[in-house]
């Protein structure tokens, strides 16, 4: 998955565990959605091929930085956002066949691949950067798809208009650009 298809099926999930759990933050949850994809900068290095899903695909990473943004944000939020990133990698089993298949979830104790594999990707038919902007539109068509049932559902049950649907749906963003604001 795509960092924009992280950022927006993290919302999607935020939408979710936040009516379980509700002192999770969304912008926190984000950042830990989006943060095991830092390892994209080794791109820059050409490491990227060889240690994508390895450094920062890691549990124990994920509370490292966990504990010390704790400091001052919600950790629960960064972890489990990073969780939720590991979780849909591993479904995907989006990876590369130059570090082999899966999330090194435990690196750097263990070097074991963890995957699910549901949809195994063949990955770069087309050259990386084509995959990528295909796997992005992919991913913007699953999530319009799913917003059409939010909304529909959302109009059933409560028999308000789409309008106020999507002004539900985008409650939780509403609310986080206020706090910036503020
Ligand atoms: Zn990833």
């Amino acid at each position: 998955m795509t960092p924009l298809g992280h950022l927006l099926f993290g919302y999607l999930f935020f939408l979710v565990l936040s009516k379980i759990y509700s002192r999770l933050s969304l912008s926190e949850f984000l950042f830990g959605a989006l943060l095991p994809d830092i390892d994209a900068l080794l791109l820059i290095t050409g490491g990227y091929f060889l240690y994508h899903g390895m450094f920062t695909h890691s549990v124990f990473f994920l509370l490292f930085v966990a504990i010390i943004f704790g400091i001052r944000f919600s950790s629960v939020s960064i972890f489990a956002g990073g969780m939720l990133h590991l979780v849909i990698d591993m479904v995907l089993a989006d990876t590369n066949p130059l570090n082999g298949l899966g999330m090194r979830l435990l690196w750097p104790l263990s070097g074991v691949q963890f995957y699910l594999g549901w949809f195994d990707l063949s990955f770069f038919p087309s050259g990386y950067w084509v995959h990528l902007i295909q796997n992005a539109a992919y991913e913007i068509i699953l999530f319009m798809a799913i917003l059409i049932l939010y909304l529909v559902t959302y109009r059933l049950l409560t028999k308000r208009s789409f309008l106020s649907g999507f002004h539900a749906f985008l409650g939780p963003l509403k609310k986080t650009i206020k706090s910036f604001k503020n």
